[in-house]
């Protein structure tokens, strides 16, 4: 395992450049992105530079809006998805010119000096900060502040300071709106033929009025209408100006509006910028501009300074919960902050919407939904945050209706196929061997679903919403397989991708057989539920979704009978029927320079015939239901799967983190957990330009609950296994658990557990049982 040397200096809670230089800024924008799940604005500068596509992507989102074009492919079978989805950049709005006594600000000439830009991660605000000397000598002072609002969704703002040093002159501020935007397809994804190619909005009206500009506009595929504006606020050595003279003038795609000041030697300026963005899936077309000005006077009207103190509000609430604390050290900490903020940053939450692999930091995978979510993120939000764990699960069950008519097209008269990839909730991949046949997205649902229901206890979600999507991706896993004389009669599925994308088109993959029982199970104790506790809810889904409970029969016999590999000889699980069959894999043969992604340099057959792993597949199922194996097995399928795993997906080595905890193979973990607390912060996969790893980043935070606090949650019990790593003197995070908030605190002789709020709360700490009142402590010994 390699590890790589930081690339910004080690500060728990910053993340700090120090020098700005051109060939660090395709990824230094993804590092200082700032996004609330609803706008996504990547770091890029106000000046607007011109970089190309090798250097720079001016990138601003909205969570859920996208464009459509045709998909053209060379032999489409049936059923391949027609409408490409893609989260599609936005106009931009952060642009600010400043002339300087008649020099315009720029860092590419004159000279800059005690540059620095700070991630506030603590806060959630960006910061600039540099003095410029213009060629003709005069000094001047530049500070920037950026949010984009958790209090108010539909804001960003930017506080763009001025100080003369050693001149007098004037001051002008030239703000726009830029809206000849197009995405960077080829560059994020270069093996797609299909767009958005070009400049995907028509504009519908531009206007600006002085100060306020707003542009509506409507995507030329998906018929979606985006509205945004600014409005702006200045200052004068902290007094309000009120007398200024805007000028103000709207181009087909731009608007400019510009303010000149007198400044004296010493004196400060700040422009306050107000930025809204909201869209036509949140509301009707014709409201969009009364909204955007509404929302734009109001967060005018609050001003700058509240907006930044709800910002730190907000965030202090989900660090209290959220913060893992590491002792003794710092780059870790770091890595692990950095990581968390990109989820919090990341997660949609109204319910409409759900999170990006990448977040809303940049266009990679075209801002598309995955397993990501359910597998990775929402075990960390559901612990902290389980409100917006909720709003996650609440996209899923609005896309139910999309997921049911894909079922009818892969041939299940029944129930619901969730897409492998999306926005609106259609299937969106287009090759289907990596894409629709990994069936396990229903099941990865199911189980993001049912430990939310465990940990939350909320039995009321359960019955609205939980139960339908339970036996719906149930009633698929009751079709797609069969009872297979060949294999004793066992239920077996074939024809499946498992997470491993080196392995497809696979019989009986390990994890999917494996998850897709416990989906039925989880199904089936959701229907005995509602049948004892809320008949009403379960006579209204009989007919809402044509089902009998007699279907708990077959559900039932599947579970029993579910089918697995194994292999006598080296007594583990193989990942599917053929995996012990393929041919051994030799790295040797592999040029170093071919080894990162393999699809890129060669046939998907030629890669599918060796026995490798691109990524953490049958132990991620023995990590989440570890109850179920012993650890002696868990050890020996972990043995066999290091040694034929890659790891080319940056979401495999936080989970042999994990199991190696499991197992007991601390110092394997910690080197796991080290490259998964610092994958984005240090660049390991060299594409952090195209926008965050958020299931990596999320995979960080249960290595360590998961992984070295050993937490599960099974049968509804919250268990513990706590272990130390030698390399730290402590480590301490807290849970949230039906209500209660319970703070764990590990050292390398002891695990405390207090529970700091809720009456009270129960759990098991290796096997023994532990009942805790309101301020109480509980320790046990590690040694
Ligand atoms: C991984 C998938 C993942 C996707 C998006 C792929 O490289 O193999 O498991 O869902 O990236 O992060």
């Amino acid at each position: 395992m390699e590890f790589k040397k930081p690339i910004y200096p080690i500060k728990q809670w910053n993340i700090t450049e120090t020098e700005f230089k051109k060939e660090n800024n395709y990824r230094n924008e993804t590092t200082f992105a700032l996004s609330n799940g609803y706008i996504g604005t990547r770091g890029t500068f106000e000046e607007a530079y011109p970089f190309d596509v090798d250097t720079g992507l001016e990138g601003n989102f909205v969570n859920g809006f996208y464009e459509s074009n045709e998909i053209r492919y060379g032999e489409a079978n049936f059923g391949s998805p027609l409408l490409s989805q893609s989260l599609l950049n936005l106009p931009n709005l952060k642009e600010i010119h400043v002339i300087l006594d008649g020099e315009e600000f720029t860092m590419e000439q004159g000279e800059v000096k005690e540059y620095t830009r700070i991630l506030h991660m603590k806060d959630g605000i960006l910061e600039r900060k540099l003095t410029w000397t213009a060629p003709s000598g005069k000094v001047t002072e530049i500070h920037i502040f950026r949010l984009v609002s958790f209090a108010r969704k539909n804001i960003m703002a930017i506080r763009y300071q001025v100080k003369s040093v050693n001149y007098a002159g004037t001051v002008e501020f030239v703000s726009k709106m830029q809206a000849d935007v197009e995405n960077h397809t080829r560059k994020t994804n270069p093996i797609v033929d299909y767009g958005p190619f070009g400049r995907r909005l028509d504009p519908d009206k531009v206007t600006v009025e002085k100060d306020t500009a707003y542009y509506e506009g409507t995507t030329k595929g998906s018929h979606l209408t985006m509205a945004c504006g600014s409005s702006h606020e200045l200052w004068c050595d902290g007094q309000k100006v009120t007398d200024v003279n805007w000028m103000a003038e709207a181009g087909e795609m731009d608007t400019i509006s510009n303010a000149s000041m007198q400044v004296k030697e010493g004196e400060c300026v700040t422009l306050d910028k107000f930025i809204c963005y909201s869209t036509s899936l949140d509301m009707e077309k014709e409201k969009l501009e009364a909204f955007v000005q509404d929302e734009l006077a109001a967060a005018k009207s609050e001003g700058y300074e509240k907006l930044e103190e709800q910002q730190k509000v907000y965030m202090q609430n989900f660090w209290k919960t959220a913060d893992v604390e590491i002792k003794g050290n710092e780059e870790l900490q770091q890595g692990l902050h950095f990581n968390l903020f990109h989820i919090i940053q990341s997660a949609g939450r109204d319910g409409r919407t759900g999170m990006g692999a990448k977040g809303l930091s940049g266009e990679g995978y075209e801002g598309h939904y995955f397993w990501d979510t359910e597998m990775y993120v929402l075990p960390v939000l559901i612990f902290t945050e389980p409100e917006t764990a909720r709003k996650l699960l609440d996209y899923r069950y609005a896309t139910l209706p999309q997921a049911r008519d894909r079922a009818r097209i892969l041939g299940h008269m029944k129930g619901a196929l969730y897409p492998w990839r999306t926005i609106n909730g259609e299937e969106a991949s287009t090759y289907y061997p990596l894409g629709t046949a990994q069936y396990h997205i229903n099941a990865d649902i199911s189980y993001a679903l049912s430990l939310y229901l465990q940990v939350t206890g909320d039995v009321d979600y359960l019955k609205e919403k939980g139960a339908e999507i339970l036996i719906e991706t149930a009633r698929v896993w009751a079709d797609v397989g069969s009872f297979a004389e060949c294999k004793g009669g066992k239920y077996c599925i074939c024809d499946v991708t498992g997470p491993d994308e080196y392995n497809v088109l696979v019989d009986n993959n390990f994890y999917t057989n494996l998850m897709a029982r416990e989906n039925l199970r989880d199904a089936v104790g959701a229907v005995e539920y509602l049948k004892e506790h809320a008949p009403e809810d379960l006579k209204r889904l009989e007919e809402k979704l044509d089902f009998s409970v007699e279907e708990l029969g077959l559900w039932r016999e599947i579970i029993e009978k579910m089918y697995f590999p194994y292999d006598e000889k080296r007594q583990v699980y193989p990942m599917d029927d053929g995996f012990m069959m393929r041919k051994p894999w030799d790295e040797n043969k592999i040029p170093p320079e071919k080894r990162a992604w393999l699809y890129e340099n060669y046939h998907p057959l030629f890669i599918m015939r060796h026995r490798m792993s691109k990524q953490a597949d049958a132990i991620l199922g023995m990590y989440l239901h570890n109850d179920l194996f012993t650890e002696e097995e868990i050890r020996r399928n972990y043995d066999f799967y290091q040694e034929v795993t890659l790891h080319h997906s940056s979401l495999s080595t936080c989970i042999f983190g994990i199991v190696a905890c499991d197992i007991g193979y601390l110092d394997e973990a910690y080197k796991y957990f080290s490259q998964s607390a610092r994958m984005d912060l240090d660049d390991y996969h060299n594409n952090f330009y195209a926008g965050i790893h958020a299931a990596n980043m999320a995979g960080t935070w249960q290595a360590i609950v998961n992984g070295f606090a050993g937490v599960r949650c099974q049968n509804g019990v919250l268990k513990f296994k706590p272990t130390i790593p030698k390399e730290w003197e402590e480590y301490a995070f807290r849970l949230k658990f039906k209500g209660a908030l319970l703070e764990v605190r590990i050292t390398k002789d002891k695990a405390e557990f207090t529970l700091l709020e809720g009456g009270e709360i129960s759990f098991t700490v290796r096997g023994k049982e532990v009942v805790l009142k309101s301020g109480e402590t509980y320790t046990y010994l590690l040694s």
